[in-house]
C-alpha cells in the first residue's frame, strides 16, 4: 500500500505530530515547522529533534513533508519582504533539514503585473541563500490560479528555469489541480493531465501528491479545500486520479479541514476503501 498520511500539528512540540499520525494510523506525514502566517521560526532543542527522528524511525513514517510558511515572498515589490523572505526560506529548509524531512513543499507566488521572465530571475536568487548539502529535497507545489505554478505546462517550465540543484521535483494538490481547470471527474480531464505532464514534464518528477476535495467548480481558480468525497471532485473524481498508474507508490498527503481529529479518520477511511478497490 502506498504511504498514506495528513497534515498534522506540533502544537506545544514537534513530538505532537508523530502522536498524531500514529494515532490516525498513517504511514507518512506533513507539517508545519511554526505558524504560517508568521515570520518567527522557534528553535527545536537538541534532544527534541533526536527523540523527533527515534519515534519516526519507530513508527516507520515516510516520508516527512515540511510545508513551507505561506508569507515567504520572493518576488515581492517591498525590498524588507525580499529579504526577509530569503531569510525564512533558508531558515525554514534549514530546519526541515535538521529534523530529517524529505521535502520542504512550497508554492511560488505570482504577481499580475510582472513578466514571467523577472519572477523567475527574482525567485532563482531567493532560492541561492539555500545551501546545496541539505539532503531535503524542495518540491514547487502546483496552485489554484497563478501563470506560473497552475498549468501543468507552466508548473513544469518553471520547475527548468528556477533551477537550484536543492529543487528535486513537484507535489501535485487535486484541489489546485481541479481548480486551475483540469477537471478530474471527466476521463478528458485525467487524460489531459496525463499528457501535459508526459509532454511538459515527466511523472518522476512528481513526489508526492496532496489529497483534498474542493470547494470550488473545476476552473474556477479559488484554493478551498473540501472533505474528501463532499466536494466538486468527488469520490469518483478522486478513484479516477488514483488510478493513473504513474501514481500506483506515491505518497499521499490529506490537508482537509479539520475541527478534529475525527475529521482526518473519515477523510482518511475514504481514501482508504477507494485505493483498496483500485488495488483490488
Ligand atoms: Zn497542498
Ligand atoms: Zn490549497
Amino acid at each position: 500500500m502506498r504511504p498514506l498520511g495528513v497534515h498534522t500539528s506540533i502544537k506545544n512540540t514537534i513530538l505532537n505530530s508523530i502522536a498524531e499520525a500514529v494515532e490516525l494510523g498513517c504511514s507518512t506525514f506533513q507539517i508545519f515547522l511554526h505558524s504560517p502566517q508568521v515570520w518567527q521560526i522557534p528553535e527545536f532543542e537538541i534532544s527534541i529533534i533526536e527523540e523527533f527522528k527515534r519515534q519516526r524511525q519507530v513508527y516507520g513514517l515516510n516520508p516527512l513533508a515540511v510545508h513551507s510558511s505561506y508569507l515567504i515572498n520572493l518576488i515581492s515589490s517591498t525590498p524588507k519582504t525580499i529579504a526577509s523572505s530569503r531569510y525564512l526560506l533558508k531558515k525554514e529548509v534549514m530546519t526541515a533539514d535538521s529534523i530529517g524531512a524529505d521535502y520542504y513543499i512550497i508554492h511560488l507566488k505570482d504577481n499580475k503585473d510582472m513578466e514571467k521572465e523577472e519572477i523567475y530571475a527574482k525567485t532563482r536568487e531567493g532560492f541561492k541563500k539555500v545551501e546545496e548539502f541539505y539532503s531535503c529535497k524542495i518540491l514547487l507545489e502546483n496552485t489554484a490560479k497563478s501563470k506560473i505554478t497552475a498549468s501543468i505546462p507552466d508548473l513544469f517550465e518553471t520547475l527548468e528555469k528556477v533551477k537550484h540543484d536543492k529543487i528535486g521535483g513537484i507535489c501535485i494538490d487535486t484541489c489546485h489541480l481541479f481548480a486551475a481547470g483540469y477537471d478530474l471527474t471527466k476521463d478528458e480531464g485525467i487524460e489531459k493531465f496525463i499528457k501535459d505532464v508526459e509532454v511538459y514534464g515527466d511523472f518522476k518528477l512528481i513526489k508526492i501528491i496532496h489529497l483534498n476535495d474542493s470547494k470550488t467548480p473545476s476552473g474556477s481558480g479559488i484554493d478551498r479545500h473540501e472533505h474528501i468525497g463532499k466536494g466538486y471532485i468527488g469520490r469518483e473524481g478522486f478513484e479516477k486520479f488514483l488510478g493513473i498508474k504513474e501514481f500506483s507508490s506515491l505518497p499521499l498527503i490529506l490537508e482537509t479541514p479539520k475541527k478534529n481529529l475525527q475529521d482526518d479518520v473519515r477523510n482518511l477511511s475514504v481514501i482508504r476503501e477507494i485505493i483498496k478497490k483500485l488495488e483490488s
